[in-house]
């Protein structure tokens, strides 16, 4: 008997099956569940032959170990594709997608709505490599052809932006792209390949910082980056040439939270959906950045492309003096302020795009701030926030 699914009997199961199963295999590992932690650096060669042709999958640490291949493997899987690379950070697998996909010479268009750390390298390093980047207005849509070059290689689109959840309509720009020879890059950190497929959507290069819903623990840096065929034999050279693997641990973190990240995103989809609504009928918000609401200008693309949301919306506030938005998010007991998000523990952080973006004017109308909702009660989260509404309004002498 086989102890788990085969590889190629798995195609028939739905995608929460594969999750359980994909890069297992407990007949190669006496039984036990899990793939264990390969640690090391050198591998034995059996003959001088075999040294001399570098035969045989694993010939050195930093080129795949069981365990890299358990992840990757089971990313592929996941993604539907050709092949997964896994990096010490998710910006190590934005920067290596990258750098797959251009040349000096060539020209990178990016979402003016694209995760920030993600211009800063365009600006900083790819400049330096003699690659101009200009930012487009993530609405464009099927509209990228006017802004795309001669010398156009690369399409760099986030749905939605991870700050501003602006959704972008990513077949039309991959049709565009693709019909013009460029590569279409996409940060699909906020879906995940279980609510937006993207190499089957038109991506060809998809970065997942493993970072946030992977991990779910907030306990855990690491990237995915994977590839169509098409784009699979540049990401593992450029990959290998950088030399930007992962930790074993790390991957083996990230393979436990494979495991449940299907449960968890059900989970936090339904909490923020839940908190969301409820932020919307609050006096004191102007609106709620949310695809996944029906008034949200996205819904209908969302609806179209996406299987479900994550836990990450954006709330804009009516105008208040900064000082009450301080009283608010200072006195919060279970949000806690600060970076990153995708773990079990609720996040509040106040957010202003006016100072960086190039191509669209962010002028959302008041204070605007970005919400990661936890595993926490909703009674308990609710009534945080309300607190904190009573505080805001204390203090902009609104009461
Ligand atoms: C966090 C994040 C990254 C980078 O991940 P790190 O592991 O922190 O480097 C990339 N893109 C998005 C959208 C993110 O939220």
């Amino acid at each position: 008997m086989s102890l788990t699914p085969k590889p190629e009997s798995r195609a028939k199961f739905a995608p929460a099956t594969r999750l359980v199963h994909a890069g297992r295999d407990p007949s190669g590992q006496h039984g036990f569940v899990n793939t264990p932690i390969y640690r090391g650096s050198t591998v034995l060669f059996p003959t001088y032959d075999d040294l001399k042709h570098r035969r045989g999958r694993y010939t050195y640490g930093t080129h795949g170990t069981p365990t890299s291949d358990a992840l990757c493997d089971a990313w592929s899987e996941i993604a539907g594709a050709a092949g997964t690379v896994a990096t010490p950070s998710g910006l190590a697998a934005l920067s290596i997608g990258l750098m797959s996909a251009v040349s000096a010479g060539d020209h990178l268009l990016v979402s003016d709505s694209a995760y920030r750390p993600t211009r800063i390298f365009c600006d900083e390093v790819l400049k330096r490599f003699g690659v101009e980047t200009t930012y487009y207005d993530p609405l464009i849509g099927a509209g990228i052809g006017a802004v795309m070059r001669e010398n156009t290689k690369a399409v760099l689109v986030e749905a939605p932006g991870s700050l501003t959840f602006e959704m972008q309509d990513v077949p039309a720009i991959a049709g565009v792209a693709h019909a013009r020879g460029a590569c279409v890059v996409m940060d699909n950190t906020w879906a995940t390949p279980l609510l937006f497929p993207p190499h089957e959507r038109g991506v060809d290069i998809a970065i997942e910082a493993g970072t946030k819903y992977l991990s779910g623990g907030s306990d855990l840096l690491l990237g995915l980056t994977s590839a169509n065929a098409e784009y699979w034999p540049v990401l593992n050279r450029t990959y290998h040439q950088f030399s930007v693997c992962a930790g074993p641990e790390d991957m083996f973190l990230a393979m436990r939270g494979m495991r449940t990240m299907g449960l968890r995103l059900r989970e936090h989809e339904r909490q923020a959906l839940d908190i969301a609504r409820w932020l919307q009928a609050r006096p004191e918000v102007l609106r709620v950045l949310h695809p996944a609401l029906p008034e949200d200008p996205g819904h209908a693309i969302w609806k179209r492309d996406f299987s479900g949301a994550s836990g990450l919306f954006g709330v804009i506030l009516k105008p208040v003096p900064e000082a009450a938005v301080a009283a608010m998010l200072d006195g919060l007991e279970l949000f806690g302020m600060g970076f990153s998000w995708g773990g079990f523990e609720s996040l509040c952080i106040p957010f202003d795009c006016t100072p960086f973006r190039t191509a669209t004017r962010w002028a959302p109308g008041g204070p605007a701030l970005r919400f990661h909702i936890g595993l926490e009660d909703l009674g308990d989260l609710k009534a945080d926030l309300d607190a904190g509404f009573a505080r805001l309004r204390a203090a902009a002498g609104t009461n």
